[in-house]
């Protein structure tokens, strides 16, 4: 892949303090949320987090530097959780009022950065793709900035750990560090909007992430003698094609579904039938039902195929995380929060919805929250796929995401506190 010759104008540049630090850019609607200092602060760590990616469930050093970055906060109620996740406590205003609670999560992804950045990853085949070293870092800044103004209740900041394995957020509800809780916010960085744009809005927000494995099972010959065999190869290649009529003849056309086949192994030689093929893919879906289907014909026409060709499929199906819903009451503090920080006219729709997954969606089957998308493309900049190793988020979100997380924890936490 050839490497990135101009260097991206992620930030846009800053201005000098009195000691000659060169202090970040923050938006102007934001500015007296954040002093120099702290800017220069949020800033410097976002760029530690990106220079120094760690994968799911290895985020050791992630984790120490948060935690001693919340020390110096003067944050006393830190409980580790989920391995390397940490849930920090900012005290409110009434210590009895509801709960509501944040979450950024912090994991990094297997992919070799090619973003010219100055703070580029130094650790070989790792690299902050996703952008999740805003998304920590804009929980650090949403925990400072509740500090500060304090929202009616306590707030928890949820750090969360392999959210790109979706299995993170598992693991925190799990440590029961949650339970109280009676709400939560959480986003994603996404340069499909431009900074100061969110979107945050009822409806399908991302989908289902369910896995198949399908063993066909036949039996093997000599390549130039097939009547001997039962031959995989040939059912796995008809079944391949009928799956794809799962989604255009057995879904609503007006559902959004996808079923990919993303492996299939099989054979020794070129004149080998072999015994066996193995398949493996991912099924998405916006509802239960759709869920429910999708998953089912996976199962009904592997074995019909199989069946149909003289031959066994076994299915394993793997749930995994659900799709996310966000529901009509926490979206309308979201929207609130949004209007205060950046005014109304931020707030733009998703447009297209999107069938990628996002372990967030643990939380919100017991916790009603909201999750958005924060503009993260620079002026002039250009829509960059996450996971792509030319990746990144522009540094105005970070300021921005955390200010609307704070601000939503605010707004939900007066009114669950006055109902
Ligand atoms: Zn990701
Ligand atoms: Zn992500």
């Amino acid at each position: 892949m050839p490497h990135n010759t101009t260097v991206p104008q992620e930030s846009v540049p800053g201005h000098a303090d009195a000691a000659g630090n060169e202090v970040p850019h923050v938006p102007d609607a934001l500015r007296t949320l954040y002093s120099d200092a702290l800017a220069l602060q949020l800033s410097t760590l976002r760029r530690d987090f990106h220079r120094h990616p760690e994968l799911s469930w290895h985020e050791q050093r992630t984790s120490e530097l948060l935690g001693t970055t919340l020390a110096g906060f003067g944050i006393t109620d830190v409980k580790h959780v989920a391995r390397t996740g940490l849930v920090a406590r900012v005290p409110g205003r009434d210590r009895s009022a509801p709960v509501v609670a944040l979450r950024g999560d912090i994991d990094a992804l297997p992919i070799h950065e090619d973003t010219g950045l100055p703070f580029a990853s130094i650790n070989p085949g790792v690299m902050h793709a996703c952008g999740h070293d805003v998304h920590a870092t804009w929980a650090i800044a949403a925990t400072r900035l509740l500090l500060e103004s304090p929202a009616h209740g306590d707030v928890l900041v949820v750090f969360q750990p392999a959210e790109e394995l979706g299995e993170g957020a598992r693991e925190v509800i799990e440590s029961g560090a949650l339970d109280s809780v009676r709400a939560i916010f959480g986003g994603h960085v996404d340069r499909r909007f431009q900074v100061g744009q969110v979107v945050a809005q009822e409806g399908a927000l991302a989908a289902s992430t369910d896995t198949f494995h399908i063993t066909i099972t036949g039996a093997g010959s000599h390549g130039a003698r097939p009547h001997e065999s039962h031959d995989p190869i040939v059912g796995a290649a008809a079944l391949i094609g009928a799956l794809q009529t799962i989604v255009s003849r057995r879904l609503d056309p007006a559902q959004p579904g996808v079923v990919t086949v993303g492996t299939i192994n099989a054979g020794t030689a070129a004149n080998i039938i072999p015994d066996s093929v193995q398949l493996s893919g991912t099924i998405r879906a916006t509802t239960s039902d759709a869920r429910a289907l999708l998953t089912g014909e996976v199962r009904r026409i592997s074995e019909a195929i199989a069946t149909g060709y003289g031959l066994t499929a076994t299915v394993a199906l793997r749930g995994g995380t659900p799709p996310i819903v966000n529901p009509a009451v926490p979206v309308s503090w979201a929207r609130e929060a949004v209007t205060h920080v950046l005014g109304a006219n931020a707030l733009v729709p998703l447009g297209t919805t999107n069938m990628g997954g996002e372990d967030f969606a643990e939380y919100m089957q017991t916790i009603p929250g909201c999750f958005m998308r924060i503009g993260a493309r620079e002026a002039g900049g250009r829509v960059i796929a996450a996971h792509s190793p030319s990746y990144y988020a522009a540094e105005d979100a970070l300021f921005i995401g955390a200010a609307v997380l704070a601000e939503s924890a605010r707004v939900a936490s007066e009114a669950l506190g006055a109902s």
